[in-house]
């Protein structure tokens, strides 16, 4: 009998059994959070981390979103020798400086914020991104000073600046600090709005806190993302100091878009394309 007609016999290795992966699990495959569905780790990084089934955006992480808007090369980037200091000696369950430490070697990022200049559709943008992965996006002291320095840069070269946010609000381990950057960052945004160039504020998921409360709001245009979390306390502390059931759908984008509180909700994959619209037609 020929080789090839042989039948082989199939076995299962004993004792193992093929698994799905676990939720967010990031392998060879991953699974989605929003609709379970699985696919090709490779299909949703080409999708930017939206579900190719269902189309729920995921965690991007900074540098991605960098090169998903900026147009292809072009990106150069600022003030990366600023680094984060410990003004209170501050401890919870680890000490700051550790968790710093322990952070930047995890997520090779100095803090929660990476910033430049680049040009978007041939426009040329000051921009910066918040980086979620950071401890959460948290805004302490270089955070603030390097979007200051976003709008002093684009003042300086009187050229639209553009800013995603993506935060859980003012670090706590820098206390008072930390509040400070709220005034310093909306000054240098209004000393930006004498050069009359558009300021677009992109709002992830989430932005909360001192940073909602301050120049993510602030923006000429304001963009979110869909389904993004959105607001200055959340929703479980609202509903608890004004112990009322909110509707549905609260502080989401969808909801605040309904209510006036952001003027756009634009998809991942159209981002680019938006922005490239707005600062060709404002810029
Ligand atoms: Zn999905």
């Amino acid at each position: 009998m020929a080789w090839f007609s042989k039948n082989k016999k199939l076995t299962a290795a004993a004792g193992r059994v093929a698994q799905l992966p676990a939720k967010g699990e990031v392998g060879l495959w991953k699974k989605c959070e929003a609709c379970g569905e699985v696919a090709y780790t490779q299909d949703w990084e080409r999708n930017w981390n939206v579900c190719p089934a269902c189309g729920d955006h995921q965690a991007l992480p900074v540098r991605r979103r960098l090169e998903m808007v900026c147009d292809r090369g072009s990106f150069e980037e600022l003030d990366s020798d600023l680094t984060p200091q410990d003004p209170l000696g501050f401890t919870d369950q680890k000490k700051y400086r550790d968790r710093l430490r322990s952070t930047h070697k995890n997520t090779g990022l100095k803090d929660a914020f990476v910033s430049g200049a680049a040009r978007i559709g041939d426009v040329p943008v000051s921009l910066g991104s918040f980086a979620f992965e950071f401890m959460g996006g948290s805004m302490g002291s270089v955070v603030g000073e390097k979007v200051a320095r976003v709008f002093d840069r684009a003042w300086e070269r009187r050229i639209p600046a553009v800013v995603f946010s993506s935060t859980g609000g003012a670090r706590m381990q820098e206390g008072i600090f930390s509040l400070m950057q709220m005034a310093k960052t909306s000054a240098a945004l209004h000393r930006f709005r004498s050069v009359r160039k558009p300021y677009v504020s992109v709002m992830l998921h989430p932005t909360t806190g001192g940073v909602a409360a301050s120049f993510a709001w602030l923006g000429d245009v304001v963009i979110a993302e869909p389904k993004a979390l959105i607001g200055f306390a959340g929703p479980r502390v609202i509903e608890q100091t004004i112990r009322e059931k909110l509707p549905a759908g609260f502080q989401r984008s969808e909801f605040l878009l309904e209510h006036g509180m952001v003027d756009a909700i634009v998809k991942r994959p159209e981002m680019r394309q938006k922005l490239t619209q707005l600062l060709t037609l404002l810029g």
